[in-house]
């Protein structure tokens, strides 16, 4: 691809794959990571019996391909902060979900299923707020379809570029849908100017996107919409076996009081049942329960569903992708095994970078990073996809002077054992919606550790940029 290592390891993050130099990556991410840079990728399997090995996948392979049947479309919206996202979301579940079967208890797990015409879709559910960049580009990567939303009074703002940017490198389908239709200076051709001068010229100016004009609020057009992916869908003919062992996408997770750690799956291949045994990096699970998004126990799921697990070992990072195996000893075994090799790759790493400098640019960095004030944290969110967000964003907090250096980071609220290992490293606790234990408070006095925290992740930045800043004012 003509690519320096570290341009390749960026754009397989941003497609939520956090790979190291010689990892082997899936054929699909490498045929999208292939086009994304004008190649096309084509995977030739060498022939004849010389190589039993690659003739028996070959045939696995083809044994495969007999039992694809169709599956849905799994869709997600993507688009500039206010412009609708969240509204459409719920209007499309609304008006699609039979609710009054639960009470009308809907449960945000993360993803839902509505139906248009019999068929069903699967909704990537996750949170709007336009700081969650990174999931947003997860969210591209485990899509068929994204639906950009604009609004029609306001047009193509930064983030909706940046969105269609992350579409448009996750090789996902698009369809724009053009909100607030009813607003007063609503403007429908000016956003499709806009999306002239873009390269995605709507189908009625003759273009290839497909253009909905709806008002998520009063509800219209989306039919029409809901029509329009249906449609866009079955072009792509979206197949997977629907049958056997399943693997699939951890959507989000969490910790939930009574439940333990949770998990939303999006079963991407198989059929996932209850009692299955999985393994997801070092978490592993024998499937207690499942629920789909009205919170209804669930006994199976086949491709594109949605189902919250329960059964977890531990909350799996959310974007990875989970594999079932023979039984929960099995799942365990693995888990550990992964969670070895992770504790072995870290050391070599830290033992390498010990040991780097061996070409100029290490130099200038080592030379560069002995100048940098360090600033340790300890961070600690809500559910892992928040997490990660904060440490994405942590992480790209410029500075010359001042490095920060996440110590350590967990899903669940600030206990006393964070306090004592920030003291034990120097570290500040950053804690991003999440309460605190009994009597950290005091304890973080004692240690004369700061508790930095936050609700809203723009603040809780400014307040750790802050933090950072005075660590370069000259002591008095
Ligand atoms: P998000 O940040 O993209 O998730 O946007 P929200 O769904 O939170 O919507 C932002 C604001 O726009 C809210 O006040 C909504 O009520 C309003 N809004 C959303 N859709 C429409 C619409 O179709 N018409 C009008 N007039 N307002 C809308």
């Amino acid at each position: 691809l003509e690519l320096k290592p570290f341009q390749l390891l960026s754009d397989l993050m941003e497609r939520g794959i956090f790979a190291s130099m010689n990892q082997t990556i899936e054929e699909d991410i490498a045929a999208k990571v292939a086009e994304a840079h004008g190649f096309e990728l084509e995977i030739r399997h060498r022939g004849g019996s010389a190589d039993s090995g690659d003739s028996k996948k070959k045939k696995e392979q083809e044994d495969e391909s007999a039992l694809l049947e169709p599956r849905p479309p799994v869709v997600c919206i993507l688009g500039h902060v206010d412009h609708g996202k969240t509204t459409l979301l719920d209007t499309i579940r609304k008006a699609k979900v039979v609710d009054d079967e639960f009470g009308g208890i809907t449960q945000h797990i993360g993803a839902y299923q509505v139906e248009a015409s019999g068929e069903p879709l699967s909704f990537l559910d996750t949170p709007g707020h336009a700081a969650f960049s990174r999931m947003r580009e997860r969210g591209a990567s485990t899509t068929d379809i994204a639906v950009l939303v604009v609004a029609a009074d306001d047009g193509f703002k930064p983030q909706t570029d940046e969105a269609l940017k992350f579409a448009k490198k996750a090789g996902v389908s698009l369809i724009v849908a053009i909100n607030k239709i009813d607003a007063k200076g609503a403007n429908i051709d000016r956003v499709k100017t806009q999306m002239q001068e873009r390269g995605i010229a709507p189908e009625d100016w003759g273009g290839e996107v497909i253009t909905v004009p709806v008002s998520a609020l009063k509800g219209e057009g989306i039919d029409q919409l809901l029509e329009m992916i249906r449609l866009q869908s079955e072009i792509m003919e979206l197949k997977a076996v629907p049958k056997g062992k399943s693997s699939g996408v951890i959507i989000e997770s969490q910790i939930e009081q009574g439940r333990g750690p949770t998990a939303t799956i999006l079963v991407k291949k198989g059929k996932l049942k209850v009692g299955d045994a999985l393994v997801c990096g070092t978490a592993s699970c024998k499937v207690k329960a499942m629920h789909d998004d009205l919170g209804k126990a669930v006994k199976e799921a086949g491709p594109s569903t949605p189902v919250k697990v329960i059964g977890w070992s531990d909350a799996p990072e959310s974007g990875s992708t989970y594999e079932t195996v023979k039984n929960e000893r099995e799942a365990k075994r693995v888990a550990e095994e992964t969670l070895e090799s992770r504790k072995k790759k870290e050391e070599e790493d830290r033992l390498a970078a010990k040991s780097a400098g061996s070409n100029l640019d290490d130099l200038f960095s080592a030379i560069e990073s002995t100048r940098k004030t360090n600033f340790n944290v300890i961070l600690k969110a809500d559910v892992h996809g928040s997490l990660e967000a904060l440490t994405g964003m942590l992480q790209e907090l410029p500075s010359d002077q001042v490095e920060l250096k996440v110590v350590g980071k967990g899903v669940g609220m600030i206990t006393k054992k964070d306090v004592e290992l920030a003291g034990a490293s120097d570290a500040t606790i950053v804690g991003f919606n999440v309460r605190m234990e009994n009597g950290v408070q005091g304890h973080a006095k004692h240690l004369d550790v700061r508790i930095l925290q936050d609700n809203i992740i723009y603040q809780l930045i400014d307040i750790i940029r802050e933090s950072m800043a005075e660590l370069l004012e000259p002591e008095l």
